[in-house]
């Protein structure tokens, strides 16, 4: 992960200031909800990300219709890279916190080209847990969404 870190306050961010056309970007998609821009890092040709155009710092804060507005750009600019540049492989990541590998606090998602060898990782170890402490896990997030 890159480590630019920029956690300003709505209207400052890198983001906020690039949708509203004040610092240089190469832009891929503007609409009423979302922004989409060539990522500067470009991990592979076409790297794009998608912002919610309103600034919100992680999943936790955008609203349902900008998460449906964000997924929606976010796929039809998937099948765009597809068509445009052909790799036998993309991802969507999207990151929340620090801890989660957020660089920039404004909502975002990547769209990536992959190719095999390209560098990029992202594993983690798995653990396994029994069914019952799974069934645990899947009841207090049933409360949660019950809530
Ligand atoms: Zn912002």
């Amino acid at each position: 992960m890159p480590q630019f870190v920029d956690d300003s306050p709505a209207g400052q961010c890198v983001f906020c200031r690039l949708a509203a056309g004040d610092v240089p970007a190469a832009m891929v998609h503007e609409d009423a909800l979302t922004i989409a821009f060539m990522d500067i890092g470009q991990v592979n040709p076409g790297h794009v990300l998608v912002a919610t155009r309103r600034h919100a710092a992680t999943v936790l804060d955008i609203t349902d219709e900008e998460a449906a507005a964000v997924m929606h750009t976010a796929r039809r600019v998937a099948h765009a890279v597809q068509a445009a540049f052909h790799p036998p492989g993309l991802t969507l990541l999207q990151a929340n916190g620090r801890e989660g590998d957020q660089t920039v606090f404004h909502f975002h998602m990547h769209v990536v080209p992959r190719h095999a060898h390209d560098g990029i990782a992202l594993s983690w170890p798995r653990k396994n847990p029994p069914t019952d402490v799974l069934r645990g896990h899947a009841a207090r997030l049933r409360d949660a969404l019950a809530a």
